[in-house]
């Protein structure tokens, strides 16, 4: 390798970095350079200063060691699921951990570990083996870690909660180089942090989280024309109310372009749909829906599903997209939201729009939980579209812009981490004191402002 390749293009020797690690660094002259720096949200076109793959917990170590020394910053990424609030990586070494893919379930403890690049689908076929499934989210391939510390908001968090209050230890490296274990007894305020806090506190090598007993979930979808949305989504809000924390539900508009990756049966039409995950017994999973059954779907998948299956219910892409995509919460849901909302969502370049029932367990506060106690807002809604091109993703933001907008009268004042795909204010994320509390950790663990995350924590002295 020419010494023109082991510089990036600000002059960044990368060379001594490349000696102390098993894993690689990719400098903006190499090739595989555009690769590397790829996100999994096609439309996020990152530019650090370099980016390391490291392979295991003490290149970790290395690679914040080396940036502390070198004056640079540090942007830990799973699979870039999140990175569209990240901003300029100038002066910034973007972490990619999708190497470190180690998964470990232990079936008597019930509990899972997952090393830094484990995305979903991985953890929840290995516990599966088990009879045991994870707070998953939507997607096969979102991080687990990613997800996790943003809070995690699974198809079963209504029964047992957010991801982030299920965590039972994180392994992580600091800003001072250091591979700390936290726990309830090991640093606890920095375990608190990283419980919900986001990415800001370290880089996150591992982390440990509960199990629960559960092979299968009566769940699917149910179909209706789109013409029918507003009377549908009215059902299904009023029918949310009577339900328990075993029932998940999502009121949804979706509107598939006519392109071969759609499957056949729906490429090219628009629906209102009914998502249905109830974790409990087949029967009573049955007994709940029939009102909504009664309306007369055009379709209907709702019936028993292994938990890997569950995985796809949602129908998320895998594999990178470019996609443009922006949520808040809602302090609740009229008849008037509905009828606004689906004049802003149908006929626009919207794929998707929903509206996801919380509620039941992430309602309730502990003393156990991290930084995000709970949430009182009742729903959250998240749009995204397509954007294959920067004129598409202007089109696709205009309209999601215009349905946030709409949606303003009803948006709870705090929101929800990781579905704030647009850099938001901190003060919005999380309640006061936890805000304030992150920020008096984040000057104690990392006072420089080393660690980038998404949604950033300025530190308070
Ligand atoms: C298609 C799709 C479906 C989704 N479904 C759900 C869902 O059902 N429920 C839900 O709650 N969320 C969902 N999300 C949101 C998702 O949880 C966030 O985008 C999350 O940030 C993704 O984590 P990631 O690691 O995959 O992404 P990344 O972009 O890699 O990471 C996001 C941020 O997490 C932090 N981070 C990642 N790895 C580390 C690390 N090792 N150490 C420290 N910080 C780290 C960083 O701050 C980073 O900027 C979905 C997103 C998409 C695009």
């Amino acid at each position: 390798m020419t010494e023109l390749l082991l510089r990036s293009e600000g002059g960044l020797d990368l060379e001594p970095l490349r000696r102390v690690l098993d894993g690689d660094v990719v400098g903006p002259e190499d090739a595989g350079w555009d690769e590397a720096r790829r996100a999994w949200n096609l439309t996020v076109d990152q530019w650090p200063a370099a980016v390391a793959l490291p392979e295991h917990a003490d290149d970790i170590a290395a690679i914040v060691a080396h940036a502390r020394g070198q004056g640079l910053r540090v942007a830990p990424q799973g699979t870039g699921h999140g990175a569209a609030p990240l901003g300029n990586l100038a002066g910034t070494i973007l972490v990619k951990t999708e190497r470190m893919r180690g998964v470990t379930i232990d079936p008597v403890a019930r509990t899972a570990r997952a090393e830094a690049g484990v995305i979903w689908i991985e953890v929840v076929e290995a516990a599966a083996e088990h009879g045991l499934a994870a707070l998953a989210g939507s997607s096969p391939d979102v991080g687990v870690v990613g997800y996790t510390l943003g809070g995690g908001l699974s198809w079963l968090s209504r029964k047992h909660g957010i991801g982030a209050n299920q965590v039972t230890a994180i392994e992580v490296v600091t800003a001072s180089g250091d591979l700390v274990r936290t726990d309830w007894a090991n640093e606890p305020d920095l375990f608190w942090a990283l419980r919900g806090g986001g990415g800001a506190f370290g880089v996150v090598t591992a982390i440990e989280f509960n199990l629960f007993p559960l092979e299968q979930v009566y769940a699917g979808i149910l179909w209706f024309p789109v013409d029918r949305a507003a009377e549908i989504l009215k059902a299904w809000r009023a029918w949310t109310d009577e339900q328990p924390d075993e029932m998940t539900s999502v009121g949804r508009i979706l509107q598939f372009p006519p392109i071969p990756e759609i499957p056949e049966p729906v490429r090219g039409r628009s629906f209102v749909v009914v998502q249905a995950i109830y974790a409990g017994e087949a029967a009573e999973g049955e007994r709940l829906l029939e009102p909504l059954r009664a309306l007369g779907p055009v379709m209907d998948t709702v019936a028993p599903t292994p938990m890997r299956e569950l995985s796809r219910l949602h129908m998320d892409p895998e594999g990178p997209a470019p996609g443009a995509g922006d949520g808040g919460m809602l302090d609740e849901i009229d008849d008037e939201l509905i009828d606004r909302f689906v004049e802003n969502v149908v006929g626009t370049p919207i794929l998707s729009a929903e509206l996801r029932h919380l509620g039941g367990a992430v309602a309730r506060r502990s003393s156990q939980h991290g930084a995000i106690d709970a949430w009182e807002a009742p729903f959250i809604a998240y749009a995204i579209g397509i954007a294959p091109t920067p004129q598409a993703k202007d089109v696709v933001e205009d309209a999601i812009a215009r349905l946030r907008l709409m949606l303003s009268p009803w948006e709870a004042e705090h929101t929800y981490l990781n579905f704030a795909e647009s850099r938001r204010s901190a003060t919005t994320l999380f309640s006061d004191a936890s805000y304030y509390r992150l920020r008096r950790i984040k000057a104690i663990v990392d006072p420089a402002d080393l660690i980038r995350s998404n949604h950033p924590i300025a530190p308070a002295f």
